[in-house]
């Protein structure tokens, strides 16, 4: 009797998710332990999903549903801090012509697509729980978990995240660190009129913009320097978020008037991060943010998540030995496309912080959102 091949993925986000319903569907027996209790299905802003952030949701078999929640669009309008129109300029279809530029989205209904995608899948969730330790011999790994069971697997995936503990668990020294900016994200009532994204760069912020995610609600934004955490009283989000958003017109005017609710308003830094050296240790292989992140200024970050998953996904599929060789594989096939990805990500945020007002950002974006058109 052949063996029945078996991993461990720990964390439930993007990552995770995507990544246990692929491996399912490759006949792996798959665990997965989410820290969250709520498996982060009930709270969080937005999220615009990209058109190569799509082709990967297709692949895993959710499109129709991201697309029945979300709002399509193939367009952003530039806007003057006032809200006067500028220009509205096509945006690439990094998935190909036959999915639409971006779908924005509530990210608590991404997540639960995500979640009925892994249970129809047959994976084993286990919520509320993580590792505890980890050892591994050449066949396997040995893992003990905070609910206090243990369990042997042939790979442990870590898709915890920008923070990944299990990264640590395993030695990999490399960590996010900051750009030197911050956003304010809420999500508001879909003011009437607004059919795609609307951006200023410049005025009081570097960026304010807002982003469709249903015909009934936009994901609003404003990005600034960023300032001490806990200089800033989470009960006075809504208040700190309004006054950002003071000094634009247009729609925000209708937006603004909306933050009222702290709980609803989240604050977070910008962070770059890219592992330099290898992605895995022995049968422990790091993905999505564990092992590279960016600021949203291209809205790549869950792209490059979901693509490395399908290539990590078709690598263990297509192999029998998921040895050194083949986790090299997986690392050294994605790192050229990621790094392009991070560095652009950060270059274009740092054109604003050093106040380069003839900077080629449309340049720089449009080579990259034309690079990832082909496929990872
Ligand atoms: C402000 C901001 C805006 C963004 N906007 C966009 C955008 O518009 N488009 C885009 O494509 N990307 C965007 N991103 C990036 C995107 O959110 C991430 O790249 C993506 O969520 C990464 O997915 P992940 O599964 O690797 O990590 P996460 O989504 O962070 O998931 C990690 C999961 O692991 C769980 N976890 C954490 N620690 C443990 C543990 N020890 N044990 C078990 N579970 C654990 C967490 O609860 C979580 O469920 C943005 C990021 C930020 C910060």
């Amino acid at each position: 009797m052949t063996h029945t091949r078996t991993a461990l993925v720990v964390g439930g986000g993007t990552a995770g998710s995507a990544l246990a319903v692929l491996l399912r569907r490759a006949g792996i027996a798959v665990d997965l332990v989410e820290a969250k209790a709520d498996w982060n299905a009930t709270t969080g802003s937005g999220i615009t999903l990209q058109g190569n952030a799509l082709r990967v949701l297709r692949e895993i078999g959710v499109l129709e549903q991201v697309s029945a929640h979300g709002f399509s669009s193939d367009g952003v309008t530039i806007v003057a801090p006032d809200g006067t129109e500028i220009f509205t300029q096509q945006d690439v279809r990094t998935g190909g012509d036959d999915l639409p530029s971006t779908v924005g989205m509530q990210r608590p209904a991404l997540q639960r697509i995500l979640i009925e995608a892994v249970r129809a899948s047959g994976t084993r969730v286990r919520l509320g729980c993580t590792i505890d330790r980890l050892t591994q011999d050449a066949r396997g790994v040995d893992v003990s978990l905070t609910d206090g069971t243990a369990g042997r697997y042939d790979l442990v995936v870590a898709a915890d995240g920008l923070n990944s503990r299990t990264r640590e668990l395993i030695g990999v020294t490399d960590k996010p660190a900051p750009t030197g900016m911050a956003i304010w994200r809420t999500p508001a009532p879909l003011p009437a009129g607004v059919t795609r994204t609307h951006l200023a760069y410049g005025g009081p912020a570097y960026i304010a913009g807002f982003c469709p995610t249903s015909d009934t609600t936009v994901y609003a934004y404003l990005v600034e320097p960023n300032r001490d955490r806990a200089s800033i009283d989470p009960a006075s989000y809504a208040e700190e978020m309004r006054r950002a958003a003071e000094g634009y017109g247009g729609f925000w005017d209708e937006i603004r008037a909306s933050i009222t609710d702290p709980a609803q308003v989240n604050y977070t830094w910008f962070d770059r991060h890219l592992v330099e050296g290898a992605w895995h240790r022995g049968r422990v292989v790091l993905v999505g943010d564990a092992a590279h992140a960016c600021p949203p200024t291209l809205a790549q970050g869950a792209a490059m998540s979901l693509e490395g998953v399908s290539v990590l996904a078709e690598l263990l599929s297509a192999h029998e030995a998921w040895d050194d060789e083949l986790l090299t594989a997986y690392r050294d096939r994605r790192m050229p496309r990621v790094r392009m990805v991070v560095d652009a990500s950060v270059q274009i945020g740092q054109w604003q912080l050093d106040g380069v007002r003839d900077a080629g950002v449309p340049g720089l974006m449009g080579r990259t959102l034309n690079a990832l058109k082909e496929l990872p």
